[in-house]
């Protein structure tokens, strides 16, 4: 008997939920404003420590909106990481600007630090600068904030930090996407908790906080007729969205807890195996390991990351290779690239797979999968 699916990452509703939905329901503030907006923004605020919290539709609306405030625009040039989901670089285009990718290190899988400052010494050669800077935390692993942001300060280039995918994890303590100017959180149906579709931006500055709302809603001058002075969008979360998001930030330490059990068991059942690796959690950060992560050496192991997700897929089980990096992607066959020596993001990709990491899986679930890759190996 076939079994059933064993998802990626799918939702998981904590129970509450339902309830707040009903609120807004019963106060008819099926609006994209309303008293679960709000209190979803005071809870992400008091869990990140960040001063000030916008609820949008979307985090490519929030990085959208962020990178607008910031200021870039036609022929601007944006760094951004290259190992990511695209929802990292398409606002740079909506912008008109033009993006330029940086390579991750092997520590961090993130942005390197040896990579960005060749980016800005090539640049700056030019006499040309980047408007912002665009860091992503990939699949919950906080980059290399510390030596990040220090090459950004020294070239007065503010960063966008992508934590769409770190809700929850910590770099040195301090939660990530709270590092750089601007912060974004993603609640689409696959992140560690969802608003079924939903984002939030984030930032110390409350002024920004109050722009990037303004933004968020046509940005509308302040007069009783419609007035408005620059270009808006409208990307406002809903007040039903938020209800969920409500019941959603009641579990999330309980689902960071539960992402890291189940990456725990597949090191303990797969790591002795030749060939098979794990992505890093670097020292003094806290992963939320939303993706278990695993490269392989095809040599050692008997087959590749590619076979192994096929292979999976025919047993009804959910696994994906790494994010395909952005110097690698059609749409941005002539944007710059700046890599270490070798290419460790074109690398990842070729070796990387993303395991299943869904918390509602069982643990008997979660043994079928690694059995499933251990008949794989060619040494067992
Ligand atoms: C999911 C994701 C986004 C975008 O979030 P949406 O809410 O789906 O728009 C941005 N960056 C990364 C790295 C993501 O994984």
């Amino acid at each position: 008997m076939e079994n059933q699916r064993i998802f990626l990452s799918s939702p998981h509703m904590g129970g509450t939920e339902e309830k707040y939905v009903k609120e807004a329901f019963d106060t008819n503030w099926i609006a994209p404003l309303g008293n679960n907006v709000n209190e979803f923004e005071n809870q992400v605020k008091e869990f990140t420590g960040t001063k000030a919290a916008c609820a949008l539709s979307s985090g490519t609306g929030g990085i959208h909106i962020a990178l607008d405030l910031l200021g870039v625009g036609q022929a601007d040039f944006v760094f951004c990481s290259s190992l990511t989901f695209i929802a990292s670089a398409n606002p740079i285009l909506y912008l008109g600007a033009e993006p330029v990718f940086i390579d991750s290190d092997l520590d961090s899988w993130n942005m390197s630090p040896v990579a960005l400052k060749k980016a800005f010494e090539d640049y700056t050669s030019k006499g040309q600068l980047p408007k912002a800077v665009v860091i992503v935390n990939l699949y919950g692993q906080s980059a290399k904030m510390d030596e990040l942001m220090a090459i950004c300060d020294e070239y007065g280039v503010a960063v966008v930090e992508d934590a769409a995918e770190s809700l929850g994890s910590r770099y040195k303590g301090k939660m990530s996407g709270t590092f750089g100017k601007f912060g974004i959180y993603s609640f689409n149906g696959n992140k560690i908790i969802t608003t079924s579709g939903g984002g939030m931006i984030v930032s110390d500055d409350e002024e920004m906080i109050q722009k990037a709302l303004k933004k968020a809603t046509q940005s509308r001058d302040q007069a009783v007729h419609y007035q408005h002075s620059e270009v808006g969008y409208n990307y406002r979360l809903s007040n039903i969205s938020a209800g969920i998001g409500r019941g959603q930030m009641e579990v999330l330490a309980q689902r960071v807890e539960q992402k890291r059990a189940i990456f725990d068991r597949y090191v303990e059942a797969l790591d002795d195996i030749a060939g098979i690796g794990f992505m890093p959690e670097m020292k003094d950060t806290f992963h939320n390991r939303w993706l278990s992560t695993l490269t392989v050496d095809s040599e050692k192991f008997g087959v590749t990351a590619a076979e192994i997700v096929d292979h999976l897929a025919k047993f009804n089980i959910e696994a994906r290779p790494v994010w395909k990096p952005m110097h690698m992607q059609p749409l941005f066959a002539d944007c710059d690239y700046y890599s270490e020596d070798r290419d460790n993001s074109g690398y990842l990709f070729e070796t990387g797979v993303c395991l299943p990491s869904d918390t509602k899986m069982t643990e008997q679930e979660q043994r079928y999968v690694t059995k499933k890759i251990e008949e794989l190996c060619k040494t067992v």
